[in-house]
């Protein structure tokens, strides 16, 4: 019998839990640790950000599902991981400790939002707004409607959304809310009364963390940046890229650029995106040596099977992790934004300050779905004898980005953005490192219904109804 305990049931960790149940026997334990009781699908908080979506339509309750699936649930925080003794210290939400043990491991944590990266950012600081998780979408949604209301009344407002930290990444989260805001303020008649802008740490407009996208399109090759300017072009949304955003108050954004330029953007409303680090889980080892800085890069993600360490530029496909396996503890996985990358897709860059204003890498729902699929198969294969035989590299996988520009499925709109792979591969794709005939830009009201059909699809599949696993991650 075999013990498997998963922490976080966000994409990677829910998708990792169904498929070790859906694959195992009953003999073996499937134990999910997560400190929230409820599911919540993140790429709809861009319409509950802005009022269009009630929040409880973004989730359900996890228990029901895992008792009819078999599944252990432990509402808890992971605190502490101990490899050689293989358990992990959670807390519960009275703060009381406990011990879990296990046999296989599966860390899908995801980020830790890294608000204190910046000076002033986020909520909590009642500055700038996030989106990243249910608590802060209802949060910016209530500071948008406040920003409605003004204009309503006759203010005209400047709302600036985008990334805040020099290393922010998800700028596909960004690019979305924006344009879901400009769509909802035409909706209300109140667009004139808003100076629109976007600031980012891209090296390029549409570069999103992933180096641009290239399509073919009516026989030429068409660019993510020129797809966006043309679209920033025709919403008016002014934008700023090549900056690092460095200090937030109650009014003005301040930032830096490539050139080491400083300057500040008033605002009325801002959503920015932090950075996003590991989750703050320590790993112990048996002597009670912290051993994190050896199981974690100093982003605090998890170190698995990639080629870590390498300058940008040498960094090859091979060197993206694919089966997602520590390298000094055989039995603990990592799944999801919890992983380490082999580093940027997007070029680095350092200005003459030392300020680091880089697009890091996104590691998509998708991604981040189809990589607890393989995690979980890798450790059925362990419980079987077998060495892990499942491998899938972000060099493998699609993604995409679909910019809802107004829900409505009778006159809304989405600019879709998707690639193939995620990370490029310069071997098999010379030119661009992406398959051009798969990469796809394009605007239109299929867009939207594309857009609401995953979100009805996900929630269907991560509720394990009947025929989930046929729905691709
Ligand atoms: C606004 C927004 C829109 C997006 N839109 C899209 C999109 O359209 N398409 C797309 O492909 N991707 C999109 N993404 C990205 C996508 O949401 C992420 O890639 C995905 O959620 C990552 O999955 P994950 O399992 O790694 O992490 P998460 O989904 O964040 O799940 C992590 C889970 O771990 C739990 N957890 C945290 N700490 C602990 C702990 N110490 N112990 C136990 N559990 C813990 C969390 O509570 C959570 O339940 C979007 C992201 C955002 C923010």
């Amino acid at each position: 019998m075999a013990k498997v305990v998963i922490l976080g049931a966000g994409f990677s960790g829910q998708t990792a839990a169904l498929y070790l149940r859906k694959e195992l026997g009953r003999e073996h334990d499937v134990i999910v640790v997560n400190p929230w009781p409820r599911f919540t699908y993140i790429p709809s908080l861009v319409w509950v950000g802005i009022g269009r979506m009630d929040p409880d339509q973004t989730m359900f309750y996890l228990e029901p599902i895992y008792k009819r699936k078999g599944i252990h649930f432990v509402q808890a925080w992971a605190r502490e991981i101990h490899p050689d003794e293989q358990y992990v210290l959670i807390e519960n939400k009275d703060g009381k400790k406990e011990k879990i043990e296990y046999d296989y491991l599966i860390n899908a944590t995801g980020p830790h939002l890294n608000f204190a990266g910046t000076e002033g950012l986020g909520p909590d600081h009642e500055t700038t707004q996030s989106i990243c998780n249910i608590h802060h979408a209802k949060l910016a949604r209530d500071a948008y409607l406040e920003t409605v209301h003004r204009m309503e009344k006759g203010d005209t407002v400047t709302i600036l959304v985008g990334t805040g930290h020099g290393t922010s990444t998800c700028q596909g989260a960004a690019l979305e809310y924006i344009s879901n805001i400009h769509a909802d303020l035409v909706r209300r008649k109140l667009r004139h009364r808003a100076k629109i802008m976007w600031i980012s740490n891209e090296p390029k407009l549409g570069d999103l963390g992933v180096g641009g996208v290239f399509a073919k399109k009516y026989g030429y090759v068409m660019s993510s940046e020129s797809f966006l300017k043309s679209l920033f072009s025709e919403q008016e949304i002014y934008y700023q890229v090549q900056s690092a955003v460095q200090k937030v108050d109650k009014k003005c954004v301040y930032w830096e650029n490539y050139e080491g330029e400083q300057g500040e953007i008033q605002y009325d409303f801002s959503m920015l995106i932090p950075q996003f680090q590991g989750t703050k889980i320590n790993y112990i080892d048996k002597d009670n040596n912290d051993i994190t800085g050896k199981m974690t890069n100093p982003g605090g993600f998890m170190l698995v099977d990639g080629g870590y360490g390498k300058k940008w530029e040498d960094v090859r496909a091979s060197d993206w992790p694919a089966t997602y396996q520590s390298p000094f503890y055989k039995n603990i996985f990592a799944a999801g934004i919890a992983f380490a990358t082999p580093g940027s897709i997007s070029k680095p860059f350092i200005n003459k300050n030392g300020t680091n204003i880089t697009a890091t890498a996104p590691r998509t729902g998708m991604a981040s779905g189809i990589i607890g699929r393989v995690v979980a198969h890798n450790i059925i294969d362990m419980i079987r004898g077998n060495e892990p035989s499942h491998k899938e590299a972000m060099t493998e996988m699609p993604g995409a980005c679909i910019a809802s520009i107004g829900k409505s499925v009778w006159n809304g709109s989405a600019a879709s953005i998707i690639l193939y792979p995620v990370a490029p591969d310069y071997e098999r794709y010379p030119d661009y490192g992406r398959d051009l005939k798969a990469n796809y830009l394009d605007i239109g009201l299929s867009g939207a219904w594309i857009k609401r059909l995953l979100h009805t699809a996900f929630i269907y599949k991560m509720q394990g109804n009947p025929g989930w696993s046929m729905i691709p991650e």
